[in-house]
């Protein structure tokens, strides 16, 4: 939501035939940089390709861009790419047409993957808790209450309200853990912890989810679908 490209940003999406970005204003401070690349080669935002109704509505004006964490709407994102390879560059359709193909059949083995591990926890524990509201489409995909202290950017900052109602929420539905997230600092969260505990509440940090950011290149987690496995059996690990 805050990234700015650096000058080495420009250079490498400059050195790029072409330039695929998620959109929904997701890359909020970026938009003036990939309307510039547009001029020069094809740059395209995946979530074009989705239908209206696709994206989770979270004001009259705004849609919740995170769409990532519906496995199944990533797959629509993936096709969207290869229909674009191939628009751009014929010669190589078979193969794209494969590997699209191939991929598409591991993610859609993902999305089993989730929803039979979201389902091992207990109906009235599937509260998912996080710093900021990045897993709308996950919730509503694999049936989870998501509560986010922040709001669906990283942009507006929680206040004192803020953690007293999440303290409330968890303190009343008797909530056993939340999470953190790699790209949001922790201290909201420990706020809440901290009220929490104080009503004689014990809730415990159920392990670091990733939100807007992936793991670290050539690790597990640095891929999508690491990604969205580790973030699925910390919260069903915690939360079971
Ligand atoms: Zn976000």
């Amino acid at each position: 939501h805050l990234y700015k490209a650096t000058q080495g940003d420009v250079k490498t999406l400059d050195s790029a035939d072409m330039i695929f970005y998620n959109g929904v204003h997701l890359e909020g401070k970026m938009t003036g940089i990939f309307e510039m690349m547009s001029k020069d080669k094809p740059t395209i935002a995946v979530t074009e390709a989705f239908k209206e109704n696709q994206l989770r509505k979270v004001s009259a004006s705004e849609h919740d861009p995170h769409v990532w964490f519906d496995v199944k709407l990533w797959i629509v994102a993936a096709e969207a790419v290869e229909k674009e390879l191939i628009a751009n560059d014929p010669d190589h359709e078979a193969e794209f047409r494969e590997n699209y193909e191939e991929y598409a059949l591991q993610l859609e083995e993902l999305d089993k993957y989730v929803q039979y591990e979201i389902n091992k926890i207990p109906k009235d524990q599937r509260v998912l808790v996080t710093a900021h509201d990045a897993f709308g489409y996950y919730g509503q995909s694999y049936g989870l209450d998501v509560r986010g202290l922040q709001g669906i950017n990283t942009l507006s900052e929680y206040g004192s309200k803020d953690v007293t109602d999440m303290r409330n929420y968890l303190v009343k539905n008797k909530i056993k853990a939340i999470f953190i997230e790699s790209s949001v600092p922790r201290k909201a969260i420990e706020a809440v912890i901290q009220g929490a505990g104080k009503q004689g509440h014990n809730v415990e940090i159920g392990g670091e989810l990733f939100s807007d950011a992936m793991g670290e290149k050539g690790t597990e987690e640095g891929t999508y679908i690491g990604m969205v496995r580790h973030n699925t059996d910390t919260i069903v690990r915690a939360l079971k």
